[in-house]
């Protein structure tokens, strides 16, 4: 069998759960699970996921609505919250059936719920709101303006149930920080306050992996993490916070082994486009991994630089260019290893931050990208 695989440890997520709750401990936490639990396999983490809170998180937010349906099917009772929301107005029976969260960030969103049939009939709900406010990310968001229109018809919308005020930060994990982006949601909150007499009072959200790390006057009601809950950091550009740093652990091993040795001689070269040449003898060793597996194409290979890998626990990097099966490892720290040697492409021991950064990528682009053809294993 080809000896490529994955290893996710369930018990890493839950301990990353606990490492949230270290740092947040007031907050509720909606654990993100979007892009199938960040690659790992929404259904195969199920039984920390569904874990009563503490142990396991108090709700889960994703954008995928099959797999929140499959969620409430598989007898999933937590608060399921859709971080895009509804697109259009015929998805909104299954919101109501399903009781899921919807994200509100669009005023033809909130037209969409005025429009809706009143709950009651056919047996509809209210769906309870997350109104996102645009802090600045310019992605999803009301501005400030339509944030207070938004709100004062949701309160007078009989389909729209409890609101929470929402935003998502665009520079938690960078040099910009947060500080103005929380005040802007704050300034927007007491205005609304003033107006209607709400807002001041609403349940908040705003922070993801990087400001429950690092602010944590923005931990509010509920935080949202995702990054972290899968042992990777958020802050790829700067080594003292590692992975490591926090105390997470990762939850997902890609490992692999050495299937060939090839023997170079001064000039040789490696791979397609021969970018890698042997300045002296050297071993290198065929590891079965490559870019048809989630391995990133652009991680580099060259006489100046490599990728790093283990290979029998001893980091090396990675020389050539990745193929679609294949990659190279520089065998020269690791004499002893030949065919059936084995190799962690990244997880224990090599986080998937490092690796990610060598490529020119987040770790979050890494673990989204395992493909299906890697056999995946459980443990714990
Ligand atoms: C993906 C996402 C998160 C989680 O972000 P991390 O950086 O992985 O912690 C939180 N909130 C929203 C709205 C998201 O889309």
């Amino acid at each position: 069998m080809r000896p490529l695989r994955a290893t996710v440890r369930r018990t890493a997520l839950a301990h990353n759960i606990g490492v949230v709750r270290a740092h947040a401990p007031a907050s509720r936490i909606w654990a993100v699970v979007k892009a199938d639990a960040y690659g790992h396999g929404l259904l195969r983490m199920l039984p920390v996921l569904a874990a009563a809170s503490p142990a396991g998180p108090d709700g889960l937010a994703l954008l995928e609505l099959d797999a929140a349906v499959q969620l409430r099917e598989s007898g999933i009772a937590k608060p399921l919250l859709l971080l895009e929301g509804f697109f259009s107005a015929d998805e909104l029976a299954l919101y109501s059936r399903h009781r899921l969260c919807s994200v509100v960030h669009s005023l033809e969103q909130v037209a969409m719920l005025e429009a809706a049939p009143p709950p009651g009939v056919k047996g509809a709900a209210p769906i309870d709101i997350y109104l996102k406010l645009n802090t600045g990310m310019n992605r999803l968001g009301l501005s400030a303006q339509d944030f207070a229109t938004a709100l004062q018809r949701l309160r007078a919308c009989s389909n729209a149930g409890a609101i929470t005020v929402m935003t998502h930060f665009a520079d938690a994990d960078g040099p910009t920080g947060v500080t103005e982006q929380h005040a802007r949601l704050m300034a927007v909150l007491v205005e609304a306050g003033k107006r209607s007499g709400l807002g001041a009072q609403l349940p908040i959200s705003m922070a993801n992996s990087a400001a429950i790390l690092r602010y944590p006057e923005t931990h509010a009601d509920w935080v949202r993490p995702g990054i972290m809950l899968y042992g990777c950091t958020p802050f790829t550009d700067e080594p003292a916070f590692n992975a490591a740093h926090f105390g997470l652990e990762p939850v997902m091993t890609l490992s692999s082994e050495i299937i060939a040795v090839q023997t170079l001689r001064p000039g040789d070269r490696v791979g397609y486009g021969g970018t890698y040449t042997a300045r002296q003898d050297m071993r290198i060793g065929i590891i079965a991994c490559g870019y048809a597996d989630g391995y990133p194409r652009h991680a580099p290979g060259s006489d100046q630089i490599g990728t790093p890998v283990l290979v029998g626990g001893t980091c090396t990097r990675t020389v050539g260019r990745v193929s679609m099966d294949m990659i190279f490892a520089d065998l020269s720290p690791v004499p002893q290893a030949g065919t059936g040697t084995p190799v962690t492409l990244w997880g224990d021991g090599l986080s998937a931050d490092e690796v990610a950064n060598a490529a020119g990528t987040v770790s979050y682009e890494l673990l989204c990208a395992l493909a299906p053809r890697v056999p995946v294993d459980v443990m714990g």
